[in-house]
């Protein structure tokens, strides 16, 4: 038996906005909610009924966590895996930890998508400036430079042009092994979630068209306006990498559609991701109880678009004036829904949540969710 009913206690490992909007899916439906995080003030706080506060290499936090759950599931990708594989002797992890082995470290993320014949675009492992150098002249142009492991937001990323960038590029990354990747020629960004359950079932919803400014998603839409055969190719890869895996849980496959047609893996995350934040309010079932559903074994929700609907995020930045950010502005227009993710300290680049809109086409949603943010500069 694999099914955690309804009243059971589901664990989650990160208490970020992902954690929180999870938890909140999941108390709706009954569950208890126990989180680790390494932050005591951590997003989720407010809304689960436990918090271990333990950095997440920690065996004996996770064990810890686990002893008083059902199920265990994530909202990040930089666990140890030795803390997850502890978390495992006491309740099912959800996905399993050898997935996180894979996906947390960008090399060989990579490698596992190339050997099973899954598209990536040309990149090199790096492990010096002067592999750097050479990667760079084997791949001439722009070159995206990303750390293997712990970056994330275009955090731990520099784009170069050319091999005399590279000294500089690989000191301020400071990390011991980069990805160089060729800068790609891309029509759109878009993203396919998939969720899968310890049998079998998945659903996969329709691809959401990402929109990124300096390498961090600004907006995102669903269902991303893109043409019907872009979107059963996008989400047959999808479907086909959760299987591969398997994964239990979610699976968002970030995909680079290039402007020759061609549709490439950029990333995964085993995880809800930002760029589904519009199925909370656009969609039957939303990332997050989808998520609840698939890790306790429950039958999948219908990943039915009922309203097109479009997330802008709100950063740090925009709190850092003398007054705070205008929301009553923004919430005058009509579909607009507001998102915050109750951190405490604003930062530049900090997500702090976001703005919904649903309407009738994606396209208005889009420029519905722009002018709510619009208000909100002064
Ligand atoms: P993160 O973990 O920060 O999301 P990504 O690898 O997804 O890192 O890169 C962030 C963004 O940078 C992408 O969504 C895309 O806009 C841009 N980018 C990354 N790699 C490439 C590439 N090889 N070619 C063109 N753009 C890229
Ligand atoms: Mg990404």
């Amino acid at each position: 038996m694999t099914a955690v009913p309804p009243g059971a206690t589901l664990g989650i490992i990160g208490g970020g906005q992902l954690g929180r909007m999870t938890a909140l899916a999941a108390r709706r439906m009954g569950y208890h909610i126990h989180v680790l995080d390494p932050d005591p003030h951590c997003a989720a706080r407010f809304v689960v009924e436990r918090c271990v506060t333990a950095p997440f290499e920690d065996e004996e936090g996770a064990l810890d966590l686990a002893r008083s759950c059902d199920v265990v599931t994530l909202e990040i990708e930089k666990v140890a895996v030795p803390a997850l594989r502890a978390a495992e002797s006491q309740a099912p992890v959800r996905p399993s930890p050898g997935i996180l082995a894979i996906v947390q470290d960008r090399a060989v993320q990579k490698a596992w998508l190339a050997s099973r014949g899954f598209p990536v675009g040309p990149y090199r492992v790096v492990t010096s400036a002067e592999e750097l150098a050479a990667a760079s002249d084997a791949m001439p142009g722009r070159l995206y430079v990303k750390a293997a492991r712990g970056g994330y937001d275009g955090r731990g990323q520099v784009v170069i042009d050319g091999r005399c960038d590279a000294p500089k590029a690989f000191a301020d990354i400071g990390a011991p092994q980069c990805v160089a990747e060729r800068g790609l020629d891309i029509e759109a960004e878009i993203s396919v979630l998939v969720a899968r359950r310890p049998g079998g079932q998945a659903v996969v919803y329709p691809p959401a068209l990402n929109h990124h400014e300096r390498q961090v998603l600004a907006w995102s839409v669903l269902p991303g306006p893109v043409p019907g055969e872009v979107a059963r190719r996008a989400g047959e890869l999808g479907r086909a990498i959760a299987e591969a895996f398997p994964v239990v849980g979610l699976l968002v496959v970030e995909v680079f559609w290039l402007r020759d047609g061609t549709l490439l893996v950029n990333e995964l995350a085993p995880r809800p991701h930002n760029t589904f934040h519009p199925t909370e309010v656009g969609c039957a079932t939303s990332q997050f109880e989808q998520l609840v559903r698939a890790v306790c074994d429950l039958p999948l929700g219908s990943t039915d678009v009922l309203r097109p609907a479009a997330i802008h995020n709100l950063f740090g930045d925009l709190w850092l004036g003398d007054r705070p950010p205008p929301f009553a502005d923004a919430l005058e227009v009509p579909g607009v829904g507001l998102h915050l993710y109750g951190k405490r300290v604003p930062r530049p680049g900090r997500k702090m949540g976001h703005l919904s809109a649903v309407a009738a086409t994606p396209e208005a949603a889009v420029a519905t969710v722009l002018e709510a943010r619009r208000r909100l500069v002064p």
